[in-house]
């Protein structure tokens, strides 16, 4: 892991800053964002520069850099230091490149990169959240004790890629991909809601915490592929029997809002969370997103946290029902420029860049 120590060194010879990320996930967001908040920006490109960024002028990035492959992106670290470069990790960026080598990359990023550490092992990420407080589906430790319906899912975060239902070991045996870390949760039966959150160690006011402030700026629940549409073929048994097994790809995303009386276990759930992770590796700084159901006695299940900007807070970038009602307009990725900013005014870079 790059330490704070490095990074910090070289935020000393930074003073305008370019705002970069890999041009996919929620890139357009976070160059929206960026430029709102008067940043220059880089889009870094596999293969070829995407054509699709024309079409949407606002948020197409000053300028592109093109790489080869993922792996390649570590090799142009100090062009991109060179060029005040301050990355901001998304989902995709962190996944195809590969925690290990991300935890690596020499050029100052967004957050604390600590938190991987946390979050890409899925024990861990479960001692985390539990010993927070916050509930999480009943763990399978044994494939062979599988008594109810589960889901079993692997490492990492894949889109919902490869994950299974299985009602008993057969199902299990049926479906396993050898050679892979995998995880058995109960499958919680309810509505799912994905919650966006930002954490800031500056913020004095609004929902504040022993330090900083946590702000929800809102809620999307993901389309999935095929499981979704499977519905409109019949009983999902009688699919089985035809080889049609559910799957769950996301393919986009839906605004959803929380029963307003659920804010209050929505608040204290975002609040442990990042309270412990003070307590455990010194704050997750920034966005995360708890990825919960809510069952029908308003008990909410975390099966999931995403420890950066989410994909479903695309839908937000004109404001939500919730950002509006702190500052109108305000998206997630010009909320992570907005702290980049309030940093760098402050002296305090290397609080929230590692
Ligand atoms: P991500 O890209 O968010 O990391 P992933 O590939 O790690 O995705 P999960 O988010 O864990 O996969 O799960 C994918 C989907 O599976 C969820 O959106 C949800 O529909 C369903 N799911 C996951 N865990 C459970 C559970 N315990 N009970 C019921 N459904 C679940």
């Amino acid at each position: 892991m790059v330490t704070r120590k490095a990074i910090a060194s070289i935020l000393e010879d930074y003073e305008d800053i370019v705002v970069a990320t890999v041009c996919s996930h929620s890139s357009l967001q976070i160059f929206h964002g960026a430029r709102q908040e008067g940043f220059r920006t880089l889009g870094i490109a596999i293969g070829q520069r995407p054509r699709f960024y024309d079409a949407f002028p606002l948020a197409k990035p000053d300028e592109f850099l093109i790489v080869d492959s993922y792996a390649d992106i570590l090799d142009q670290a100090d062009d991109l230091v060179a060029r005040q470069a301050v990355t901001v990790p998304h989902g995709s960026f962190v996944e195809y490149m590969g925690a290990d080598v991300f935890a690596k990359l020499p050029i100052p990023t967004f957050g604390n990169r600590e938190v991987l550490r946390w979050e890409s092992d899925r024990d861990k990420q479960r001692e985390w959240l539990t010993s927070a407080g916050v509930p999480m589906p009943l763990k399978i430790e044994h494939p062979k004790d599988i008594d109810r319906p589960v889901f079993v899912k692997y490492y990492g975060a894949k889109g919902g890629r490869g994950s299974f239902i299985a009602k008993n070991y057969e199902d299990f045996r049926e479906s396993i991909q050898p050679g892979m870390k995998f995880t058995i949760q109960e499958y919680v039966v309810g509505t799912r809601y994905y919650i966006h959150y930002f954490y800031s160690p500056f913020a004095t006011s609004g929902y504040t915490l022993s330090k900083g402030g946590l702000e929800m700026l809102g809620v999307d629940r993901r389309d999935e592929a095929n499981i979704d549409e499977m519905y409109k073929l019949g009983a999902q048994e009688a699919l089985r029997k035809m080889g049609l097994l559910p799957t769950f790809v996301v393919t986009g995303n839906m605004p959803v809002v929380l029963r307003e009386s659920l804010l209050p276990k929505a608040f204290e759930m975002g609040e442990r969370t990042v309270e412990r992770s003070i307590a455990l590796f010194g704050g997750m700084i920034g966005p995360f997103c708890l990825e919960t159901i809510v069952s029908d006695q308003l008990e909410f299940k975390v099966f999931e946290i995403s420890t950066r900007i989410v994909a479903g807070t695309n839908l937000f970038i004109g404001g939500s029902p919730y950002a509006d009602l702190a500052e109108p307009g305000m998206s997630t990725g010009r909320r992570i420029a907005r702290e980049i900013r309030v940093a760098q005014k402050q002296g305090r870079l290397a609080d929230v860049l590692s």
